[in-house]
C-alpha cells in the first residue's frame, strides 16, 4: 500500500501531478475525476494521506467532517447540489477501492441507477 511518497492522490494535493482542482483549503483537495461516470463527478481527499476508511481514528473526525461540509458547499457551486446527487467512499477490494488514499466521490447531473453493480 502506497505511503505519501508513492500515493498518487498525495502527488495530485503536493500539485506533482496536475489535476482540475475546483477547490483546496488547509485540509482538502477537490478535483475533477479523471474518467467521470455522471456530467459532474469529483473527488474531495484529506491533504494528509489516509489509505482508507478502515484506517481513520477518532482523530480524524474533524477532517472527515470537514470533507462533507465541503461536498455541500461544492454540490451548491456546480449545480447539482437541487436535484440531488450520491457521495461514494469505496473501500477495500470488494467495494471496487483503486487508489489507497481515502477519497470521497461525488456524482450528480442526472438520475443515478440503484443499487450499484
Ligand atoms: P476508487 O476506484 O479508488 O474509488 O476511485 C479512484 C478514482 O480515481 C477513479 O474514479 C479514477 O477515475 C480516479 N483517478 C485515477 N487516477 C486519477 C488521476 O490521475 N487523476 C484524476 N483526476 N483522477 C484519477
Ligand atoms: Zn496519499
Amino acid at each position: 500500500m502506497a505511503d505519501d511518497k508513492n500515493c498518487l492522490f498525495c502527488k495530485i494535493a503536493r500539485k506533482e501531478i496536475p489535476a482540475k482542482i475546483l477547490h483546496e483549503d488547509d485540509r482538502c483537495v477537490a478535483f475533477h475525476d479523471i474518467n467521470p461516470q455522471a456530467p459532474v463527478h469529483f473527488l474531495v481527499i484529506p491533504k494528509r494521506h489516509i489509505p482508507g476508511l478502515n484506517e481513520i481514528t477518532p482523530g480524524d473526525s474533524d477532517e472527515i467532517g470537514h470533507i462533507l461540509q465541503t461536498i455541500r458547499e461544492l454540490a451548491k457551486k456546480t449545480g447539482i447540489s437541487g436535484n440531488g446527487y450520491r457521495v461514494i467512499n469505496n473501500v477495500g477490494s470488494y467495494g471496487g477501492q483503486t487508489v489507497f488514499h481515502i477519497h470521497f466521490h461525488v456524482l450528480g447531473g442526472r438520475a443515478l441507477a440503484w443499487p450499484p453493480g
